[in-house]
C-alpha cells in the first residue's frame, strides 16, 4: 500500500528499543482517509475470506477495525483490557504488552464471540504476536473460527509474523518495517 508506506517515511518516528510512533495518523491523532483506503485495501485482500465479524482489542484496533466493519458492512467487536466486573459470560486470557512490557488481562462476552462467527481480527501492529495470540486464544476458548488477520504495520523483525504463519493463518500486513534500526525506517 504505497500511501501507507509514504506516510509511514514521511511522518513516522522511530524510537528506543524497535518502537515506530504513528501518533500523528494512525493512533493518537488519525486520519481518516487514510483510514478509509486501509479499510479498502483490507476488504479486498480479505475478500474470498468467509467472515461475518471483525474482532480487535482496545484501543489503537478499535479505529481500523470500525473501518472495516463499516467498509464490509459487518459487526465490529472488541477485547477490553479492563477486568470484567460488569461483563457478562466474559472469556479472559492475558496477554504480554510490547510497548509497556507488562502483563494485562483481556476479556470478551460470548454473547458476542460465538461458534456461530468466522472472524477477522484487525490491529495495528503486529510486534512478537501477543496480541494477537490473545485474540486468537478467546476466538478457541468462544469456539469461534478465525478466518484471518490483518495488521496495518507488521514489523518483520520482531517474531510475530513467522509464527502466526507457522499456525496456517491468512496474514495480510499493510505496510512491512524490515528494520528500525539506527533509528532508519526500512520499509520492505
Ligand atoms: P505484539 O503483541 O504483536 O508484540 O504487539 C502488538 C501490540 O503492541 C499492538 O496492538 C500495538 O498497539 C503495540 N505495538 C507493538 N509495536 C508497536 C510499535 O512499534 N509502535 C506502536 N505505536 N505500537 C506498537
Amino acid at each position: 500500500m504505497e500511501l501507507l508506506k509514504r506516510r509511514i517515511l514521511e511522518d513516522g518516528k522511530c524510537f528506543e528499543g524497535g518502537i515506530l510512533k504513528v501518533d500523528s495518523f494512525i493512533n493518537h491523532q488519525m486520519d481518516p482517509l487514510l483510514m478509509e483506503a486501509i479499510a479498502k485495501e483490507f476488504a479486498k485482500r480479505f475478500s474470498h475470506e468467509r467472515i461475518n465479524k471483525i474482532m480487535t482489542i482496545e484501543a489503537s484496533g478499535i479505529a481500523p477495525a470500525i473501518m472495516v466493519g463499516y467498509i464490509m458492512k459487518l459487526p465490529v467487536v472488541f477485547a477490553k483490557k479492563k477486568e470484567p466486573k460488569t461483563m457478562i459470560n466474559a472469556l479472559t486470557t492475558t496477554v504480554h504488552s510490547f510497548t509497556k512490557d507488562r502483563e494485562y488481562p483481556i476479556s470478551i462476552s460470548s454473547d458476542y464471540l460465538t461458534p456461530q462467527d468466522y472472524i477477522l481480527c484487525i490491529d495495528d501492529f503486529l510486534a512478537n504476536g501477543n496480541a494477537a495470540l490473545g485474540m486468537i486464544e478467546l476466538i478457541h476458548q468462544a469456539g469461534a473460527h478465525l478466518s484471518g488477520m490483518g495488521f496495518i504495520i507488521e514489523k518483520e523483525f520482531q517474531k510475530g509474523s513467522e509464527l502466526l504463519r507457522k499456525k496456517n493463518i491468512h496474514v495480510e500486513s499493510l505496510a512491512v518495517i524490515c528494520s528500525l534500526d539506527n533509528c532508519e525506517i526500512v520499509i520492505k
